[in-house]
């Protein structure tokens, strides 16, 4: 309560832009994950790894926009290729000259796309290669995990499925190959789909292993379903996404975030086959449109993204970096014993809370965030962290440093706390 205290008072500008946005829309709020309680932290600026927020206070930005923001902030490379774009005139009404230049670069990188097309989000790519799926293989069951996200209309909560979309759900626990292989030997035959991130993102940076992902290529390959890898978040894990660093190739494919170069973006492809389902010159052709899927914005920044940005080289020491901060930080919580644990897989991890208790476990999370956020670093209420190509060493040095005055401050919290579980 007392650090809350001290948050509000910090954040009097936040909390007022908040009551203004509570009366508008439902919560203030028009993107639930950014919720934060009490309140979430409104930005007004951001530059390079730098982010400023309504009371004046500059933080070391380490969520990159829950994976989007790859490039830090103001990119003049991107600001470039947009603007070249909106001189040459937008809302063309037709097919252009980027959208093949952005689909050549995307399928020469994944190892799963043949072709593609493009769309508006991720969710959108979601749905699409979900429903591309159950018509090409006439079947209805979906799978998908516990944990799973997929986007805001494809959720899938822990016990309770939280689903938003029509379809028949299968859930099944994450990296479980015998649950998998009981539904298949039970249902294999009515299977359309199985939806899977290759590592977690929303669930919590928790990592598929190579066993299970490759227990679903069997598996749906043996049954005749689709197998769809959501890389949304996982695509930065290198050149050709995780599935290249896997050697796993799925039939279809769905990413998103930072390839639209920090537009709004969403794209699915895959194996030739079944793509050509959506050719219109079929006469069982596949509608799949969308006014913006195209827009010259988008297409530009994602050009220019995956040229200047999101090359071979780049991706490699991002992930490199990540899995080096991560070993850092879980050295420091087990030197201090502190009741924190650390998950992911390259530039992406997950902060926990590691009490017993599930409320204690949240109340230490919130506690850490507090206490980095005072302190000049930002990373999500939930613990995420997602490395932009902006975060260097000295950053990366001072929120570890960071860390470990407030875990040496909060000693005595802690050893009242209880691990047992
Ligand atoms: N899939 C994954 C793995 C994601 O992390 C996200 C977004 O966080 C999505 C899909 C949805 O993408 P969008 O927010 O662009 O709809």
């Amino acid at each position: 309560e007392e650090v809350e205290q001290r948050y509000r008072d910090r954040n009097a500008e936040s909390w007022a832009l908040l009551e203004r946005a509570s009366a508008v829309m439902p919560g203030g709020n028009t993107r639930s994950s950014l919720w934060s309680d009490p309140f979430p932290l409104y930005f007004v600026s951001g530059e390079g790894c730098r982010l400023k927020d309504a009371d004046g206070h500059s933080y070391v930005d380490l969520l990159g926009e829950f994976t989007a923001g790859i490039f830090g902030h103001s990119s003049a490379v991107l600001k470039d290729a947009v603007s070249a774009a909106h001189a040459n005139g937008i809302n063309l009404s037709s097919h252009n000259t980027y959208e093949v230049r952005l689909a050549e670069l995307l399928t020469a990188r994944f190892p799963s796309m043949d072709l593609l097309r493009f769309c508006n989000s991720g969710t959108e790519a979601n749905l699409m290669a979900v429903a591309l799926a159950k018509i090409a293989t006439s079947r209805e069951r979906v799978v998908v995990f516990e944990k799973g996200y997929h986007g805001g209309l494809l959720t899938f909560g822990a016990a309770s499925a939280k689903v938003n979309a029509p379809h028949k759900f299968e859930i099944l626990p994450y990296d479980d190959v015998d649950a998998a292989r009981a539904l298949f030997a039970a249902k294999g035959a009515e299977i359309a789909c199985v939806l899977v991130e290759p590592m977690q993102g929303a669930g919590g940076c928790r990592v598929g292993s190579r066993a299970f992902l490759a227990a679903l290529r069997d598996l749906t390959a043996e049954s005749g379903a689709v197998l769809i890898f959501d890389e949304v978040q996982t695509a930065r894990m290198g050149e050709g996404g995780l599935q290249k660093r896997l050697g796993i190739i799925p039939d279809l494919t769905t990413i998103g975030k930072f390839f639209g170069g920090g537009l709004g973006f969403g794209c699915f492809g895959g194996r030739r086959g079944l793509m050509e389902r959506l050719d219109p010159r079929r006469p069982d052709a596949i509608s799949h449109a969308g006014t913006f899927n195209n827009n010259t914005l988008t297409m530009a920044a994602g050009i220019a993204a995956a040229e200047h940005y999101l090359t071979a080289e780049k991706l490699d020491a991002l992930f490199d970096r990540g899995e080096a901060l991560r070993s850092r930080l879980e050295a420091l919580f087990a030197d201090r014993k502190a009741p924190y644990t650390v998950t992911g897989l390259g530039s992406i991890m997950n902060i926990h809370g590691a009490a017993a208790d599930h409320g204690d476990s949240a109340r230490l999370l919130k506690l850490a965030h507090f206490a980095l956020a005072e302190r000049g670093y930002y990373f999500a209420s939930r613990g995420l962290i997602a490395l932009s190509l902006a975060v260097g060493d000295t950053e990366i040095d001072g929120f570890l440093n960071a860390m470990a005055a407030f875990l040496d401050e909060s000693a005595a919290v802690f050893s009242s706390v209880d691990r047992s579980a």
